[in-house]
């Protein structure tokens, strides 16, 4: 069985090998190429990558872009579409270095441009060294700065197109023209009509944040033809929302935009670019559904559907075929990276057949003996009620004074066996009461991972977001236990108690029995958009280490480059810390105590000795040497 549902959603990257562990397939072109995850990270640690660690897969992320581009190429040729298509990717999914770096590398064939949404976007995107005319979007709020600075760089052989957020942008836009003297070219980002779905619904309709009402369209094709400038405007923009999960909205979308479009251009705008936005989902339970982590088409149904959208509005209004832009992230970015961390400890409530309490021990001992021993397939739901008013009589027995701490100890024991007992039956049985059911989730043990969840999979705790998390190795073996997952942060929102599920979204996540001395490494998988710059310090917590691993063509692997993660040092300076002065004030702190004979030459030395070694180190838990 497919447990851990790898089949949907890691088609065709990863798999589970004859050794029972994740193999990942980096260039499905070339399926015998395959990287044994487990060896990987074993390699990885053994030259001194500390877990928790991000594996970036560019061969992975070199397949997503070709996979989207070859799929509206089919679209087109099929459809006979007579304009082209342009993909961009938006800088914000995960504006690494490295990674944009590959993003430009790999997109080149396809001449893919990129989707700057600030200032600080922007500069990146300007740096880039893109393939003669490589295409900047330029979208989110702009400054006269932000304006000016794209129209000078229209002077490098890009094209960069200034997407007027808000009619405000219009007058920096004018203004930018008279001090540089360069004309811009201008696109605008229409509020549509057709409502989006899911989370980002509000990205379009009247009420959403970003972009321009009907109304104000028709104000800046009038004022651009007030001054001479129609011919700027060339690009109509919407996007209807992230991960958007079933196809009929979007195809409403593109349908309602390319209208607008044919409109602009009666009106006389040079328009040569409709620009579809994001939306474009990744399937992270597998279940190919329009459930939220889901989707229920895939990229050959979404570029069919996108460029017969255009077409059909081409044809209607007799208008000459424009570029079709795509501003996909997570569908190109998702895939290529895991994040594989450490199980360090687990709690574990099993306490197995328990002893009679005699008849010396307190009433509430000797009640909850007998429903532990009288709990029967039948009764599992009035045993579970008995066990469970026992266990609260036996906290307020506590509470007043009637009850020792050994005996509430004992009471707490006995209660865990009965709910032992009545779940094991429940697995039995066919039909299992709901309040019987939740015992899994009540039982289930907690797996201590180490790494944070608000650094590397912030949007699991801000916005319940499901990625697929499961054991790289042992898959040979039943995982027998149930558990959720809690990081190492001192917050109890720090944990992870949703998974994916075919059916629906499952509250514990089977696991495999802890074995003392060995380690247990889990991944959690199609993190690679949005999460590593929307992760923060929470407890400090810094970045994790992270690798870009490259198939080398000769059945191996090379890793190209290795991105440290932060030290304590690093974290500390953040938060406006000297990590030097630090020191000094503990060495005095350690002086004075020595002086007073709190503390001995050979303490102090080992204080000061962890303390400066801590400064150096990952602020995640290290091995120790
Ligand atoms: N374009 C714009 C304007 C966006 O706001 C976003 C993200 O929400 C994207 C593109 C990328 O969307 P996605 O990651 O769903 O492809």
């Amino acid at each position: 069985a497919d447990l851990y549902q790898v089949r949907g959603w890691g088609h065709p990257y990863f798999t589970i090998n004859q050794a029972g562990r994740v193999e990942v397939v980096p260039d499905p072109e070339r399926p015998s190429l395959t990287i044994d995850l487990y060896e990987l990270v074993n390699d990885l640690d053994a030259r001194g990558l500390e877990l928790p660690l991000l594996l970036r897969f560019s061969d992975v992320l070199r397949d997503r872009i070709k996979r989207i581009n070859e799929c509206f190429a089919k679209a087109i040729d099929e459809y006979q579409y007579k304009g082209a298509y342009r993909g961009v990717f938006p800088v914000k999914v995960n504006q690494q270095k490295h990674f944009i770096d590959e993003v430009v590398e790999f997109g080149a064939p396809w001449r893919l441009g990129l989707e700057a949404g600030s200032k600080p976007e922007l500069l990146i995107a300007l740096s880039a060294e893109q393939e003669a005319g490589g295409l900047v979007i330029c979208n989110g709020y702009k400054d006269q700065a932000y304006i000016e600075t794209a129209l000078l760089a229209q002077r490098f052989d890009k094209t960069v197109i200034v997407v007027l957020e808000r009619i405000e942008e219009l007058d920096f836009t004018f203004r930018a023209f008279a001090k540089t003297g360069i004309r811009p070219t201008i696109g605008v980002r229409a509020k549509l009509g057709s409502r989006g779905m899911g989370r980002w619904a509000d990205s379009t309709g009247e009420r959403a944040k970003f972009g321009l009402t009907a109304s104000e369209i028709v104000e800046v094709v009038d004022r651009l033809q007030e001054k001479g400038m129609l011919d700027c405007l060339q690009l109509l923009h919407f996007h209807a929302g992230s991960q958007i999960s079933s196809i009929i909205p979007i195809k409403q979308a593109v349908r309602e935009a390319a209208n607008i479009f044919a409109e602009l251009a009666k009106m006389g705008a040079s328009m040569r670019y409709l620009d579809v936005g994001g939306g474009l989902a990744v399937d992270y339970d597998g279940s190919k559904t329009d459930f939220h982590a889901s989707k229920n088409y895939n990229i050959q149904e979404y570029a069919y559907d996108v460029v017969a959208a255009v077409k059909e509005s081409c044809e209607k209004y007799d208008l000459t075929p424009p570029t079709i832009v795509t501003e996909s992230g997570r569908a190109i970015a998702a895939h290529q990276s895991v994040l594989v961390y450490e199980v360090v400890g687990r709690n574990e409530v099993r306490f197995g057949k328990p002893q009679d309490p005699g008849p010396k021990a307190h009433k509430i001992l000797q009640q909850l003996f007998e429903t532990y021993q009288g709990i029967a397939p039948k009764n599992l739901q009035e045993a579970f009620h008995d066990a469970s008013q026992a266990k609260e009589e036996a906290e307020s027995l506590f509470k007043f004074g009637y009850l020792g701490l050994r005996e509430r100890a004992q009471a707490e024991r006995l209660f865990w066996s009965c709910c032992e007992k009545i779940s094991d039956y429940a697995k039995t049985m066919k039909r299992v009461p709901e309040e019987v059911q939740q015992l899994d989730q009540v039982m289930a043990a907690m797996y201590y991972g180490n790494f944070s969840v608000f650094q590397s999979i912030p949007d699991s705790w801000a916005i319940d977001q499901l990625f697929p998390i499961m054991p790289i190795h042992r898959l040979n073996e039943e995982p027998t236990i149930k558990a959720t997952i809690a990081d190492l942060t001192c917050d109890s929102d720090g944990k992870v108690d949703h998974f994916i599920d075919v059916e629906d979204v499952k509250r514990v996540l089977p696991v495999h029995r802890w074995r003392e001395g060995e380690r247990y490494f889990m991944g959690i998988f199609l993190n690679g958009a949005y999460q590593e710059i929307l992760g923060d310090l929470h407890n400090l917590f810094g970045d994790t280490n992270a690798v870009h691993v490259q198939l080398d063509g000769e059945g191996g692997y090379e890793v190209s480059h290795f991105v440290k993660g932060d030290t304590i040092t690093q974290v500390l300076e953040y938060v406006e810390y000297e990590p030097g002065a630090m020191v000094e004030r503990v060495r005095r702190q350690a002086e004075r105590a020595r002086r007073q004979g709190l503390i001995t030459f050979d303490q102090v030395k080992m204080l000061m000795k962890h303390y400066e070694e801590s400064l150096g180190s990952y602020t995640y838990l290290t091995q120790d040497e």
